[in-house]
């Protein structure tokens, strides 16, 4: 392969470049050659030159697809799901799951333990390390095409730090360096966040890819929400964007808040303030699964008491779309188990509160992720981090001289017809 005219720049790196258009290939404009030529504003002769690395290395592949053009139908372009591999781990309260996936995040295989988080941040990540060691061995997958392990955190998650800000659960877990640690026992890169900004991240990349103004609203033992606000994940200044739970309605006579303040849409809305006032009316429950269970027995009282709550959630929505202007909100979590008796209290609240313009082309649906949907989450944000175009430029020469020379022959001759 040549390096162009890199000349007598001999420290220029011969694949920069390539991982803009990896990029281009994994977040749609780039599914056709012609559609990468036209989205990077490059040359067809540089796009096929930097294609042509990508299908050495096996990253990207052609697929049986096709796409109409103005002459022969062009084939789709994807990224090998099967290039290399990504960890895992869905750290919660009680329990932790961790699981490898390929690079579309789809599970190989995965494993639920129980923990306490209070043993402290080094015994729990030492415990997630020897767990995702002992998964990797059972896909048999070869641990160099492991790329980077991805965590999410049931905390506030100082992102650019990989560190988890208090106050939450997670006591005796703020400021140590989670990334750092568990990256330097893996021998891989990881990332952190929490658990919300990672629902939003699956549920996005898996169903709601082309839409750039995003709203997901997790509604279970706790109220949070992600934000995409122009395609990317909007965390504010400190990782606390999208809390919700915590913005206070009505701070006259409103119920405790956990959170020591009083009127939280929490205490009026979670799974925990439905137990409460359950309990009130002289009904056994404790928590977000209890309300789900009763609500499917489709009892009067947890009925009124679950549109009351979407309603609150909708208030503090409709605060959210005045100034996000989404045009998709997704209700997740244990509560949107009870499907319309939530959603249709958070419909009502958003239509009548926000302006018609905000309001008529927005889609208002329930999530379609499983139990998985955070453990994806995890994989997607640290398949990001593998494959960001920096690190694919980096990278590309040692990925390349992984793959046997057969392959990387026959793909250099498949990849010259597309020039
Ligand atoms: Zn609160």
């Amino acid at each position: 392969m040549s390096t162009g005219s890199a000349g007598k720049r001999a420290a220029a790196n011969p694949f920069a470049g390539c991982g803009v258009v990896l990029a281009l290939v994994r977040s749609g404009p780039g599914t056709s050659r012609a559609g990468l030529v036209a989205a990077s504003h490059l040359s067809r002769a540089t796009v096929s030159q930097r294609l042509a690395h990508l299908f050495q290395a096996g990253l990207v592949i052609e697929t049986d697809e096709t796409l109409p053009s103005g002459g022969r139908p062009a084939r789709v372009l994807r990224v090998n799901p099967a290039f290399g591999a990504v960890l895992a781990a869905d750290i919660g309260e009680s329990s932790i799951r961790i699981g490898v996936t390929d690079l579309e995040a789809t599970v190989l295989d995965h494993h639920l333990f129980a923990c306490d988080l209070r043993v402290g941040p080094e015994a729990t990540l030492t415990r997630i390390a020897a767990e995702s060691e002992t998964l990797l061995r059972r896909v048999r997958l070869d641990s160099r095409k492991v790329l980077g392990v991805g965590v999410s955190l049931p905390a506030p998650v100082d992102f650019s730090a990989g560190k988890v800000v208090g106050p939450s659960i997670m006591t005796g877990w703020d400021e140590f360096d989670i990334c750092g640690w568990l990256g330097a026992r893996l021998g891989i890169e990881a990332v952190a966040d929490n658990d919300v900004n990672l629902l939003a991240l699956h549920e996005h990349r898996s169903y709601w890819r082309d839409v750039d103004d995003f709203f997901y609203v997790k509604a279970g033992t706790g109220i949070g929400s992600g934000i995409f606000a122009g395609g990317a994940v909007y965390r504010g200044a400190n990782g606390a964007a999208g809390d919700i739970g915590h913005i206070q309605l009505g701070v006259e006579d409103g119920p405790l808040c956990r959170c020591g303040k009083l009127g939280c849409v929490e205490a009026r809305a979670a799974g925990w303030a439905i137990a409460r006032d359950l309990r009130v009316l002289g009904i056994e429950a404790h928590d977000a699964k209890d309300v789900v269970a009763l609500a499917e027995q489709n009892r009067p009282e947890v009925v009124k008491l679950l549109r009351q709550s979407g309603r609150v959630i909708g208030e503090a929505i409709s605060d959210a779309v005045s100034i996000l202007n989404p045009s998709v909100i997704i209700v997740g979590g244990t509560l949107a188990r009870t499907g319309d008796r939530l959603l249709s209290g958070i419909r009502e609240l958003v239509y009548q509160r926000c302006l018609p313009l905000a309001t008529r082309q927005l889609t208002v649906a329930l999530s379609q992720a499983d139990f998985l949907g955070g453990l994806r989450g995890a994989a997607q944000l640290a398949i990001n981090r593998s494959l960001a175009p920096e690190r694919v430029d980096r990278m590309l020469g040692q990925w390349l001289a992984r793959r046997p020379a057969s392959r990387r022959r026959q793909k250099s001759e498949d990849s010259r017809s597309f020039v």
